[in-house]
């Protein structure tokens, strides 16, 4: 299983051992806890996820309202659709990897299923331009943006800022491979997709981003730098629903594999 590579290196996370090819110090995206660093390293079973030892972004930004579809279905004319992208951030602490499950946490009862594909920043950059926007693009992997609804609903109508709502720990999960950027020439044609319970929720085709990811980084980078491991999460097709404990979701975007993930 491919989990990475750049300018040559490339690291391989096959079962329950790392391996890495062949120097890990053009590696930029990653810092590496240092047991990991050696050739190859078991990794006891217990570890709850080798992916988040390695994946330390200082920050997770999403977009909200990024396809039109699922937009209108949030309650957004069509032409209210915002101009810019509209921004939020969840808190690296809400990050978990494969093998983990996302708890779902006594302040809610209402939690839904957002499918992303999330860009991995590769290199610190600031103003950046759309020409060198996927420069700076280390990979991409698939997302779940897991929102408490009924607090973010409450919240909303209070004008109350309502990122607590997507920021429970367990509340990001990503997938185990990051599929390098120089694998997928046009992240603009892969269909995203998501079940519970093997029922299909959502279906949707990256094209359908209203901001595309070089306009992303753009705009992102003339707020905020952008840090090597960075995570932008690039919003959601229609079909945002609720799920339970004990379900089971399943993610997948055309090249960037699957995600499957229990829930307690
Ligand atoms: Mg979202």
């Amino acid at each position: 299983m491919k989990f990475g590579k750049s300018q040559g290196s490339i690291v391989i996370w096959e079962g329950q051992s790392v391996k890495q090819y062949p120097s890990m110090n053009t590696i930029n995206p990653f810092i590496l806890d240092h047991t990991l660093i050696n050739t190859e390293t078991n990794i006891p079973s217990s570890e709850p996820s080798v992916f988040q030892l390695m994946l330390k972004p200082s920050k997770i930004i999403c977009l909200a309202k990024n396809y039109s579809a699922h937009a209108v279905e949030m309650g957004v004319l069509p032409q209210e659709l915002p101009e810019t992208p509209s921004l939020f951030l969840k808190p690296p602490s809400s990050l978990i990897g494969p093998n983990e499950k996302i708890i779902i946490p006594p302040h809610t009862s209402e939690v839904h299923h957002e499918v992303e594909l999330a860009i991995i920043i590769g290199k610190r950059g600031k103003n950046i331009s759309l020409e060198d926007a996927y420069d700076y693009i280390f990979g991409y992997t698939i997302l779940l943006d897991i929102t408490a609804r009924d607090l973010q609903s409450i919240a909303k109508k209070k004008g109350r800022p309502w990122f607590v709502a997507k920021g429970f720990d367990t509340f990001c999960p990503i997938g185990s491979v990051i599929t390098t950027v120089d694998e997928v020439p046009n992240p603009h044609s892969l269909n995203i997709e998501l079940s519970v319970n093997n029922e299909l929720r959502q279906k949707g085709n990256t094209g359908d981003m209203l901001t595309k990811i070089d306009q992303i980084i753009q705009y992102c980078s003339s707020m905020m730098t952008l840090e090597p491991g960075d995570i932008i999460a690039t919003g959601t097709p229609e079909g945002v629903g609720t799920f339970n404990r004990g379900d089971n979701l399943h993610a997948s975007i055309e090249k960037l594999g699957s995600l499957e993930i229990g829930v307690e």
